[in-house]
């Protein structure tokens, strides 16, 4: 009979947990809900249903199937299962993992959703059988995970990896930008899809000249790291020059954690990325500029393999 373990993927609109088969990494069973409200009471339910469907589904039984991983979009106490900051939940210092421990009657372990994916990737994605890895993701946030030695690492108190809150200058011309998380200047306030978006369309009200317009016709709701992509491969000049300083700002943040951190690979995740191939091979010819020659040697640059999955795969193996 095969070994099953139970995960979580926490998101700000959904929450999806799912029965993963701890040797080979499949999902045997995976149910999805919207929250309906993002009060943590609201959202321990949905969750605890979501696992409660999972179990059921795949034949587990509460609490006989172990211990229950979830990865959290947000900063995490790991050790304590507190929630720091999750700006998409709106939550701060929410003792989620006692919450959702009690809901359950079985033990949690929480970890933030890259950490939990770059555990999936490292287990059985595009990191597979590596011991230093660092996956990092530019979607609607910014951030990494980060494998070190064979282990996650997660870092004194849980919250390692933040690469969207380290702090850039910001590019000449652009005013200081406030991120989510609060603080100013953060990586993730000049390039995650959200921040991107709400730039450009503070840029084209006032003004800026761009194909962008056209091509979300008028409808500045419609503004996507998608949109500037499309309009950098038409020639667009205002494409061009944002692409430019995105590139810059994530490729010289990537350089220098892998001139810190030495991995054997990279894994490039998240939407933003993954649907922008221009701005995706920027960054690369940018990191690749930018890394030590001493850490660039041997070094790989992949795409993440395991999309949405990697995180609820992840948490189900966090051990
Ligand atoms: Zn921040």
């Amino acid at each position: 009979m095969r070994a099953l373990a139970l995960g979580v993927d926490l998101g700000g609109t959904n929450v999806r947990a799912a029965a993963v088969d701890r040797d080979t990494g499949e999902i045997v069973s995976a149910r999805r809900h919207r929250h309906g409200d993002r009060a943590p009471a609201s959202v321990v339910l949905d969750t605890a249903r979501a696992v409660r469907e999972a179990a059921q589904q795949a034949g587990l039984d509460l609490p006989e199937a172990g211990r229950v991983g979830v990865g959290v979009a947000g900063q995490c106490l790991g050790a304590t299962g507190t929630v720091l900051n999750a700006p998409n939940l709106g939550w701060r210092n929410v003792a989620f993992g006692e919450l959702l421990s009690r809901e359950l009657g079985a033990p949690v372990r929480i970890a933030n959703d890259l950490s939990a994916a770059a555990w999936g990737e490292r287990l059985h994605g595009a990191a597979k059988g590596l011991d230093d890895v660092a996956l990092v993701f530019v979607g609607s946030g910014v951030g990494a995970g980060l494998i070190l030695g064979g282990r996650l690492h997660e870092g004194a108190r849980g919250v390692a990896g933040e690469l969207g809150h380290v702090k850039v200058r910001p590019p000449p011309g652009t005013p200081p930008r406030r991120c989510g998380c609060g603080e100013t200047s953060c990586l993730e306030a000049y390039t995650s899809g959200v921040n991107l978006a709400a730039r450009v369309r503070e840029e084209l009200r006032a003004g800026a000249a761009s194909s962008v317009r056209d091509l979300v016709q008028g409808d500045l709701a419609r503004v996507s790291a998608n949109a500037v992509e499309d309009a950098w491969s038409a020639g667009d000049p205002y494409a061009r020059r944002l692409w430019d300083e995105v590139s810059d700002l994530l490729g010289n943040a990537v350089a220098s954690l892998v001139t810190l951190l030495n991995p054997a690979r990279v894994i490039l995740g998240g939407g933003v990325i993954l649907h922008c191939p221009e701005l995706a091979r920027l960054v690369r010819e940018k990191l690749a500029a930018q890394v030590s020659r001493s850490a660039a040697l041997g070094l790989s640059v992949e795409p993440a393999r395991l999309g949405d999955d990697a995180g609820v795969i992840g948490a189900a193996l966090l051990g």
